[in-house]
């Protein structure tokens, strides 16, 4: 097989195909997840919007996700509670309660916590907002950091035996008979490959490697849009995330980010240009602005913007009039086989739902070239990730009782980042002089070290991105 794709899904395929005993090959032409798998809002979750569009069977298998991908890598995954603001005028509060009635009731919950009713006026999380909002639901869903989720899906995939190869781009696929000859322009210059059956994972590029690399003239599949976020200085103290309803029926988060910050997004706009030009515009930054300025009590500002990320959804297009109102669901698609090399198509899809779509990919890569192995991700952990849902403090003061003489703080980013893999990167260090140098917040030549050997870290931005 030869995947192309380094996001979520091609590395989420890559990993379940290698388990299933598939020879597998997977080429990405930046550095994993440099596409779409990093400009998320990073949530692990249901989607309560898109209980609005009647997505059930989307919503009903996102749900489910959350507590199965949280026990498969609880260091990258966790549970975060969202205050969700009751406003009048806009959908009436039985709604809301209903809408997380079934949310709650659809995803089969064993450890995270229901919904229960606050009032803002004597909650905590009703201070920073403004004093007319009475009574919010919260609700459960999870977080993930979303470029370490790939980077531990292609660790895996090459640990069962994947090739994975980054800068590394697919430039041509043609059939011959039964096989694909597929051209690679990587580091040290072209090469060759033959495969039975190749993977479109590109995302936002799923048509363009039809129409350039494969010479589909036309592919028109995927709808793209447009997501932007902002992260500004922290706006507020507890651990709680917000999902703020806007004027236009959209939902903005306000999140707790990297502990001194938040995030805010997002948008939901059309895109037509090069999804690796992607960036945000003066409108998406005023929107977001003022839809959560709406809310909180101290107006948030320009002034209070670190920094901004853009991303472009590759939504599989449904025909929908708005950007907004596009399925979130994926679509699979075959083309060839019985006698000529057969290609699987992948458009759409979530960061929560992308163990499920390469179950199904697999699955269906199975009927077509034949069948290896059963399914196994549903319980098998990422790396990293071998210890309890609930045991991340545990690990963190285990990790803290074996290396005393380390910082503590350094020793929770190494936990939250690499889990049980810490102790893989930390070896036999005594104190921070054994990591070797030090490049600035906690990073050591030990930790790009590793990078380096493990995650196909190439150059100091691969490092610094993820
Ligand atoms: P990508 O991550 O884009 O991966 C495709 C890869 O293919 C790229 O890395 C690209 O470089 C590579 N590629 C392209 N052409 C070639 C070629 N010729 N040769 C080799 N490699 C090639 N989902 C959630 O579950 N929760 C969220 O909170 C959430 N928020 C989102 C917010 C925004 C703003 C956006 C844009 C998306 C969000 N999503 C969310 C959706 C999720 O991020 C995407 O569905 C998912 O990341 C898509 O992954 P992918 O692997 O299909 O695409």
């Amino acid at each position: 097989l030869l995947v192309i794709g380094g996001g979520v899904n091609g590395t989420g395929i890559a990993r379940d195909a290698a388990g299933r005993g598939y020879s597998v090959m997977l080429c990405e032409m930046n550095d994993l997840a440099s596409g779409t798998s990093s400009a998320a809002t990073k949530l692990v979750h249901g989607g309560l919007r898109y209980l609005e569009y009647y997505e059930f069977r989307l919503v009903h298998e996102a749900l489910a996700e959350r507590e199965v991908l949280w026990a498969a890598a609880p260091h990258i995954i966790w549970p975060m509670r969202f205050v969700l603001p009751h406003v009048k005028g806009m959908r009436p509060a039985w709604f809301l309660r209903l809408g997380l009635f079934i949310y709650d009731s659809l995803g089969g919950r064993k450890l995270l916590p229901a919904t229960k009713t606050l009032d803002l006026r004597t909650a905590a999380v009703g201070k920073p907002l403004k004093k007319q909002f009475g009574t919010a639901f919260e609700y459960s869903d999870g977080w993930v950091n979303d470029a370490r989720l790939v980077a531990l899906n292609a660790r895996d995939a090459a640990d069962r035996g994947a090739v994975v190869r980054t800068r590394s781009k697919v430039i041509s696929a043609r059939r011959e008979g039964a096989l694909w000859r597929v051209e690679i322009e990587g580091r040290n210059g072209r090469e060759s490959a033959t495969a039975r059956m190749l993977v479109n994972a590109a995302g936002p590029w799923v048509d363009t490697v039809m129409t350039r690399a494969l010479g589909e003239g036309g592919a028109h599949n995927v709808r793209l849009v447009k997501g932007s976020h902002i992260v500004t200085r922290k706006l507020y103290e507890h651990d709680r995330c917000y999902f703020f309803q806007n004027a236009d029926g959209r939902p903005v988060f306000a999140i707790p980010y990297e502990n001194d910050f938040t995030l805010i997004g997002t948008t939901d706009l059309d895109y037509a240009g090069d999804p690796a030009e992607v960036k945000i515009s003066d409108e998406e930054t005023e929107y977001l602005l003022k839809a959560v300025s709406e809310y909180f009590e101290t107006p948030v500002t320009e002034a209070d913007i670190v920094w901004a990320y853009s991303g472009v959804r590759p939504l599989f297009d449904d025909g929908a009039s708005a950007s907004k109102e596009a399925t979130r669901d994926y679509v699979l698609k075959i083309e060839g086989g019985d006698g000529t090399a057969p290609l699987l198509n992948v458009f759409g899809g979530k960061l929560t739902t992308y163990r499920r779509l390469a179950q199904k990919a697999v699955d269906m890569i199975g009927e077509t070239i034949g069948a290896k192995g059963a399914h196994w991700t549903k319980t098998g952990t990422l790396p990293g990730g071998d210890f309890p849902p609930e045991g991340f403090e545990a690990l963190v003061a285990e990790l803290g009782r074996a290396y005393p003489g380390l910082d503590g703080k350094l020793i929770r980013r190494l936990a939250r980042a690499y889990g049980t893999k810490t102790r893989a990167l930390l070896g036999g260090a005594k104190s921070a002089t054994d990591l070797g140098e030090a490049f600035g917040a906690g990073l050591t030549a030990r930790e790009v070290d590793y990078l380096m050997a493990e995650e196909w870290a190439l150059n100091a931005e691969d490092v610094l991105w993820r």
